[in-house]
């Protein structure tokens, strides 16, 4: 089986991932218009007929905007938690109760040639998941919103061959910038999001020969950088001694436009 992996869009604005085997492939997060998910699709030549299905993380803006219209017109499943679905359907999102599925967490499904289970993060929702997708002997990990890395999410993460995981801010920039006090403290804490040296510290105690693809992701508008993001991560690999041996591809996913494909054999 051949995995092809793409972001269509990362960050704050919003989140949109493609993952996909030769016949079917999923979404993850519907985060930006209707319109751009269709039109990426097309440009990245994945036909909108073999989507079989869209994975929600939560309820936040940047990773639902283009749900409702998505569903309108294409009429998807959608799998996320009963506690998730309750704080999506309010009287300003309406989903058909066809696309409605429900989903436990920690417990492994199937769809489109996929085993999915979905694992609790911590985060400023009424609910947040992450996903582990086993496609034969391939794992992928996607966490996208997360405060801390807790003993479950970690367990999923060091497991991934591709793992797709937040470095959302860089602490000066953010410490620096305008944002007000509460909400730079939101964002710091338990149930924010990651920081660059948060994220590069745990990568470089848990980096592994399997794990063959990093991708760092939802990165903030207004308190980040790519060229930061990497910095971190060199320094903080080259602080403990880690000599990257080409056995990893790492990229920075774009905030706004598609990634290259990622590729990966069975
Ligand atoms: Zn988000
Ligand atoms: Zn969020």
């Amino acid at each position: 089986m051949k995995l092809n992996f793409c972001s269509l869009s990362s960050g704050s604005s919003g989140n949109c991932y493609y993952l996909g085997n030769e016949f079917h492939g999923i979404l993850i997060d519907a985060g930006i218009s209707a319109t751009s998910i269709r039109k990426f699709l097309k440009s990245m030549d994945v036909s909108m007929q073999t989507i079989m299905g869209v994975l929600i993380t939560h309820n936040h803006i940047d990773h639902i905007k283009g749900l409702e219209l998505l569903t309108r017109k294409n009429s998807l499943p959608v799998f996320t938690t009963r506690k998730i679905w309750k704080s999506i359907l309010t009287p300003q999102i309406k989903i058909s109760t066809d696309c409605i599925r429900e989903i436990p967490l920690q417990k492994k499904f199937h769809l489109a040639g996929f085993d999915i289970e979905a694992f609790p993060v911590c985060h400023d929702a009424p609910e947040t998941i992450g996903f582990h997708i086993c496609a034969g002997v391939k794992k992928i990990t996607i966490v996208t919103d997360l405060g801390h890395i807790c003993q479950t999410s970690g367990s999923y993460i060091k497991a991934a061959n591709l793992l797709v995981i937040e470095s959302n801010y860089d602490e000066k920039m953010l410490e620096n910038g305008r944002y007000p006090h509460f909400l730079k403290a939101r964002i710091r804490s338990d149930h924010g999001h990651l920081g660059n040296h948060q994220t590069a510290a745990f990568l470089a105690e848990n980096i592994n020969d399997n794990l063959s693809n990093i991708c760092l992701a939802h990165l903030s508008k207004n308190n980040n950088t790519p060229e930061l993001v990497l910095k971190t991560l060199q320094q903080t690999f080259s602080a403990r001694g880690i000599i990257l041996n080409g056995r990893q591809q790492i990229s920075v996913l774009n905030r706004n436009i598609p990634s290259d494909w990622i590729r990966l054999n069975e």
